[in-house]
């Protein structure tokens, strides 16, 4: 007898949710199953390509379901590469590191069953439908064969075992029926040829199903006898190559789960036949949310690449633009020589050909759903826009063409997102920029000085929240032929309304007054001026030059930008009657002109969200005022 071995901590969990599934779908472990064991043959495929010891002939690699009624078995059986002892207890006594981790994840933070079709849950899912799981598997190269079992979250053996041939047989004793789940329908031919067909008809290999018929029996007319049959399920044919007025949404959504692209559902996708100056198959995904390391150094981008077939790399990142890294799905084109070496293909011409031409796609893919179906590119700009952004930065705007019309900002109209040319399109005659604020918050940018006068005039204004935002408009710096413009730096282009020119002797008392102040604050503020941009508010600040004070809250953040200063300009209303009080000041003593100067120019950084030098010095002198 063999000693029973405990699951791993996380797997034991993922069992007893598959055990004590309720989700509906259970139909589901039969795509696993098989899907498990197309790998396995792969496996082998791929040996016999660098292995000249090994052929690959195609007639013996198959993969056999076998419902067996009298027994209430399903045996899911395939001539792939099989598992050693230690791969038995290693493979299935572990979570597996791919599907069933992210799947736990997923699982863990929703504690929603419900959505246990939507991921590749591999192995475990065989104790939705079965009450103990059978595998019986001798590896490629060995002699020696090996039963792993288990009823569930308890354990499972391994113990040594007869096999004659190379390969696994996983053996599901299904469980008895309830009330409310009939287990014995996974025994019936037209439910596994409709489940087979549903998810894995376009598996390489061929899925041979055993099928019991009756016939008469020889020389007699009357009596009957079963005899077994074999018939191939699964057309072979590759959803890629299939005729795409054929397949329906769920064919391209179950293709999606099959190769684990991704664990949401797809948001959109395109189907290329591409016959013209390059020629190739490709269906490309743009996934609803981006997956959890897709902001990190941890993600590689890329797609899978087929010549004739066959699966020849994982991810090949030449096929896409960082800019389009979201990207997951596969290409398939003919003459691509098999063992290319990645080296190699970096330097295909006809991969390169490839390559642009699916980044023209897939471009044009993103624009038609902007223009036609609005509400899923908003959500599709929301998982992914950062990374539009981002590109374009890093990149210094060598793809701006591409990039510019894919872009949404939430503008002040309605608080809407909307793309550039939307803006441009509707900006009154007399506005000469596009004007933008950055902030932390919609709520915050509204109540900054500086954003009164540009409101009050009704022009549009976009509310930049996200660190990349300016960065990628800096890059920009103009779309068809308007600039942008921060609302707090350079000039505005906004005349204000009552245009009291000062006399020259209030002009001079401006300037010495102006000249004063910034003796006062010394290398703090490049400047301090009237302002052209403050309605009703007595302060701002404003930054000249390249970088704007919201860039220089970002780049302080960095490891390399703890010293980075934006030159920034203290704007004062003169409109306001606090410049009247500054001239009083002024008149009345240098001491209370610089404790005025100081506390207008703390207030501006409190309003900027920046944080002040001296907190207890300003506190004091807010005090003194008050006394
Ligand atoms: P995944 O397929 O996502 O890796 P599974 O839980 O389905 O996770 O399987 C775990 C591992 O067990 C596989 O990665 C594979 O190495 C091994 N395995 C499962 N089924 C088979 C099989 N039929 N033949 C060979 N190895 C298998």
């Amino acid at each position: 007898m063999a000693v029973k071995q405990e699951f791993q901590a996380e797997s034991k969990r993922l069992l007893e949710l598959m055990i004590n599934s309720i989700y509906t779908q259970k139909e589901i472990f039969l795509r696993e199953l098989i899907s498990n064991a197309s790998d396995a043959i792969d496996k082998i495929y791929y040996k016999a390509l660098t292995d000249e010891n090994l052929t690959f002939n195609k007639d013996d690699y198959y993969i056999k379901i076998i419902p067996d009624k009298a027994n209430r078995t399903l045996t899911i059986s395939d001539t792939g590469i099989g598992m050693t002892e230690q791969e038995l207890i290693e493979n299935l006594g572990v979570i597996a590191k791919s599907g069933s981790l992210a799947f736990k994840r997923e699982i863990e933070a929703k504690e929603d069953h419900h959505i246990i079709g939507q991921f590749g849950v591999g192995f475990y899912s065989a104790f939705m439908v079965a009450e103990t799981v059978t595998v019986i598997s001798r590896a490629l190269g060995s002699d020696r064969a090996f039963k792993w079992e288990s009823s569930g979250a308890d354990g499972f053996t391994v113990e040594p075992w007869e096999k004659e041939t190379v390969g696994t047989d996983v053996i599901l004793k299904l469980k008895p029926n309830t009330a409310d789940e009939n287990y014995d329908q996974y025994l019936e031919e037209y439910r596994l040829r409709q489940i087979i067909k549903k998810y894995s008809d376009f598996i390489r290999y061929p899925i041979k199903m055993e099928i019991t018929r009756t016939r008469k029996k020889e020389g007699s007319e009357t009596e009957f006898e079963e005899y077994r049959s074999e018939e191939t399920i699964n057309s072979m044919v590759p959803i890629w190559r299939r005729n795409k007025n054929e397949l329906k949404p769920e064919d391209y959504e179950n293709f999606y789960y099959e190769k684990k692209y991704g664990y949401d559902k797809p948001l959109s996708w395109l189907h290329i036949h591409a016959d013209g100056a390059v020629v190739y198959n490709a269906i490309l995904f743009i996934p609803e949310q981006a997956p959890f390391d897709y902001y990190t150094r941890d993600f590689e981008k890329g797609l899978e690449l087929y010549s004739s077939g066959v699966l020849i790399m994982n991810k090949c990142p030449d096929l896409l633009p960082d800019h389009f890294s979201f990207v997951r799905g596969m290409v398939e084109s003919e003459d691509l020589s098999l063992n290319i070496s990645r080296e190699m293909l970096q330097h295909d011409r006809q991969l390169k050909q490839i390559a642009k031409n699916i980044r023209n796609r897939i471009k044009n893919h993103l624009l038609q759903m902007l223009k036609d179906e609005r509400e899923k590119y908003e959500k599709f700009f929301k998982a992914f826009g950062r990374q539009l952004k981002f590109s374009l930065y890093t990149d210094m705007g060598v793809n701006r063409d591409e990039l510019q019309d894919l872009l949404l900002f939430l503008s002040s109209k309605e608080k809407k997102m909307v793309t550039l040319e939307e803006y441009v399109s509707r900006m009154p005659e007399d506005q000469k920029y596009i004007y933008y604020a950055t902030g932390e918050s919609v709520e915050r940018i509204d109540k900054l000085p500086q954003a009164e006068l540009v409101l009050s005039k009704g022009y549009e204004l976009l509310y930049l929240t996200e660190d990349v935002d300016e960065f990628a408009i800096k890059v920009l710096t103009q779309y068809k032929g308007k600039e942008f413009r921060s609302i707090s730096g350079g000039d505005l282009g906004i005349e204000p309304d009552e245009q009291e020119k000062p006399s020259d002797e209030e002009a001079k008392e401006q300037e010495e007054l102006f000249k004063a102040m910034k003796e006062v604050l010394g290398d703090k503020v490049k400047d301090v001026r009237a302002s052209k941009r403050l309605k009703s508010h007595p302060v701002c600040l404003t930054a000249e030059g390249e970088l704007s004070i919201e860039m220089e809250k970002v780049l302080r953040q960095t490891p390399h930008g703890k010293n980075i200063r934006a030159e920034k300009v203290l704007e004062i209303n003169t409109g306001h009657s606090v410049y009247e009080a500054l001239k009083r000041a002024r008149a009345s003593g240098d001491d209370k002109l610089r404790r005025y100067t100081n506390l207008l120019y703390n207030q501006a950084l409190l309003i900027e969200g920046l944080p002040i030098d001296d907190p207890v010095a300003f506190a004091n002198d807010i005090c003194e005022l008050m006394v």
